[in-house]
C-alpha cells in the first residue's frame, strides 16, 4: 500500500476547474517531485492533502485513511508536515520559538529537545541564530527555518512547496542537498517545484502537471531525458 495515494482528485475554485482527475502515489521512503509551470495546480494539490482546500471529488488516502475525513488541525499529528510556499515563518518570534511551534502537536514532549538538537545539527545556521527574530532572517535562512520547523513535528512525510523560490543558485544547491539528507534519514518527501532540473535531480519519480492534469509521469532520471520535458521544463 502506498503511503499517500491521491485518487481521481477534482478541485474547483468557483467555476474554475483547477485539478482535473489527478491520481498519483507516494511510497514510503521515496522522494516524489510534482513539477509544472505557474498555475498548473501544484500548490492546490498540497493544500488538498493538508486539508486547507476541500476537494469536490476523489480521495486523499494516507496510510489507507481518507484525510478528507480528518479535521485539518489533526493532520500534522498523523505524521504529515507542510513547508509552505513563501516559508510563512512567525516573524515576531525567534528562530528557537518558531522551531518549538513545530513541535506543538507532539505528545512525546521529553523528546522535543532531541529533535531540536537534530534540527540544529542539520542547520547549524539556525543554531547560531536561535535568538534572532525570524522576520530578520534572509530568504535562505527562512527556508531553512520553515524546513526545520516542519521536522520538529517528527513527520513521516514532508510536503515541500517551492523550496527553491527566490533563492540564489548556491542556496538552491544547499537546500536541495538538505532535502536529500532529510530523505536519507528516512522521511518521505513530496516536493513541488518549478525548478524541474533540481527537482528531477533528487527525485525517485516525478509527475508533470499541466493546467490541472498529470500529463507525464515516471522515473525521474528518465523524465530528464524526455524530449518534451527537456523542451518545456529544462530549457534545453
Ligand atoms: P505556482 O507555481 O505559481 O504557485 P501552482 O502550480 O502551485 O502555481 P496553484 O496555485 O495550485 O498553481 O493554482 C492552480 C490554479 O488555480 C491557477 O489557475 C490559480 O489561478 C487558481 N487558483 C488558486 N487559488 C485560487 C483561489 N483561491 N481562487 C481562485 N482561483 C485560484
Amino acid at each position: 500500500m502506498a503511503m499517500l495515494e491521491i485518487k481521481n482528485l477534482q478541485v474547483y475554485y468557483g467555476m474554475i476547474h483547477a485539478i482535473k482527475d489527478v491520481s498519483f502515489e507516494v511510497n514510503e521512503g521515496e522522494v516524489i517531485a510534482l513539477i509544472g509551470a505557474n498555475g498548473a495546480g501544484k500548490t492546490t494539490i498540497l493544500h488538498t492533502v493538508t486539508g486547507l482546500i476541500a476537494a469536490k471529488g476523489g480521495e486523499v488516502l494516507y496510510e489507507g485513511v481518507d484525510l478528507q475525513k480528518i479535521a485539518p488541525h489533526k493532520i500534522v499529528s498523523q505524521g504529515i508536515a507542510h513547508v509552505p510556499e513563501g516559508r510563512h515563518v512567525f516573524s515576531q518570534l525567534t528562530v528557537y520559538e518558531n522551531l518549538l511551534m513545530g513541535a506543538y502537536t507532539r505528545k512525546d514532549k521529553s523528546e522535543v529537545e532531541e529533535s531540536l538538537e537534530n534540527v540544529y545539527k542539520r542547520f547549524p545556521r539556525l543554531k547560531e541564530r536561535q535568538r534572532q527574530y525570524a522576520g530578520t532572517l534572509s530568504g535562505g535562512e527562512q527556508q531553512m527555518l520553515a524546513m526545520g520547523r516542519a521536522l520538529m513535528s517528527k513527520p513521516k512525510i514532508v510536503l515541500m512547496d517551492e523550496p527553491s523560490m527566490g533563492l540564489s543558485p548556491i542556496l538552491v544547491e544547499e537546500i536541495f542537498d538538505i532535502i536529500q539528507s532529510i530523505s536519507k534519514s528516512g522521511t518521505t518527501v513530496l516536493l513541488v517545484e518549478q525548478n524541474a532540473k533540481k527537482a528531477l535531480g533528487i527525485a525517485d519519480r516525478a509527475y508533470v502537471l499541466e493546467t490541472g492534469k498529470i500529463v507525464l509521469s515516471g522515473d525521474a532520471k528518465k523524465l530528464m531525458d524526455d524530449e518534451s520535458v527537456k523542451k518545456a521544463y529544462l530549457g534545453e
